[in-house]
């Protein structure tokens, strides 16, 4: 068996044209505002990315890029400004943040309309109520690939590997909120290859390069590969992906997979916020 590739890039593209067709013809546009504290070189890539696909489908973008030393009283008052913005519609703080910064207080000083990444805690209870407002952009993507390609997840074994509050954790509830039957995996799970030989839809949400090998994978299974490693200066995900493309029905490329999804949901999520606030239709 030879996996089909979900293309993530293409999907994110058409994505993307049909919020450019509805952004073109709104008389005020939806605005987001993206901050970053300190220098983690792939932040500073990602929200360029961010501003960038803004531009591109003509949603208003403010970039408020501050220094390492910035202190969290500084950070929330930035965040009080955005609240009371009338052309922000969504806020997005992108971690991590530097260290002296409690990242629980920033989040949970955006506005709760505004909280376009879906961090909040009101959004996280929502999410685990099955009830799901604002929810956060990965794992809103991954979702959102998975329907494209039409893959039925009632009833199926899906295995997540990684319990973070922004990819893993919300993946699983997004999953079991569709009927999947759910195993969350992390780092003290004794016997993974056990588990992920049982998944029909794998998702590896690590950052560790190749974790994920042939023999771990159920032949057919669903393959996707959140994880992000930068290898000599290429980006190569969590999936050893050769090897597992001939095992695996259908897999994730990186880049070119999750990686567009997240934006494109992003942006989604940003004309949602916008929708809500404004009443726009
Ligand atoms: P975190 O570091 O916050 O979480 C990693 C998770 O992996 C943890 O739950 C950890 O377990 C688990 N883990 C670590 N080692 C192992 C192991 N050997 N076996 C099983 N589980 C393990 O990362 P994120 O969730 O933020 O991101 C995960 C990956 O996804 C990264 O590569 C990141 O760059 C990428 N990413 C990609 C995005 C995209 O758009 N494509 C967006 C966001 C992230 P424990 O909890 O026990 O420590």
């Amino acid at each position: 068996m030879t996996a089909t590739i979900m293309d993530g890039k293409a999907t994110a593209e058409k994505i993307r044209a049909g919020i450019k067709a509805e952004v073109t013809n709104l008389k005020v546009k939806p605005g987001l505002a993206a901050v970053l504290a300190g220098k983690n070189p792939a932040s500073q890539v990602y929200v360029e990315i961010k501003r960038k696909t803004c531009d591109d489908v003509g949603i208003y973008s403010e970039l408020y890029k501050l220094p390492e030393e910035t202190t969290e009283k500084e950070l929330l008052q930035l965040i009080d400004k955005l609240n009371k913005s009338e052309k922000i519609h969504g806020i997005l703080v992108q971690l991590p943040l530097p260290k002296h910064i409690n990242e629980e207080k920033v989040l949970e000083a955006i506005a709760l309309e505004k909280d376009v990444d879906g961090f909040s805690l009101v959004n996280v209870g929502r999410l685990a109520s099955g009830r799901e407002a604002a929810v956060p952009c990965t794992p809103k993507g991954v979702i959102r690939l998975l329907e494209e390609y039409s893959i039925d997840l009632a009833g199926k074994n899906a295995v997540v590997i990684g319990r973070s509050n922004i990819v893993g954790k919300p993946t699983a509830l997004l999953l079991l909120n569709r009927n999947a039957t759910v195993t969350i995996c992390h780092s003290k799970t004794a016997d993974l290859p056990h588990y992920t030989k049982k998944a029909d839809i794998l998702i590896a949400a690590v950052g560790k390069p190749k974790l994920v090998t042939a023999d771990m994978v159920k032949e057919g299974a669903v393959v996707i590969d959140v994880g992000i490693n930068r290898i000599d200066g290429k980006l190569i995900g969590d999936v050893d992906f050769e090897p597992v493309r001939k095992k695996a029905a259908y897999i994730t490329p990186v880049p070119g997979g999750v990686g567009p999804m997240t934006v494109a949901m992003l942006i989604e999520n940003t004309l949602e916020r916008y929708k809500k606030i404004t009443g726009a239709k």
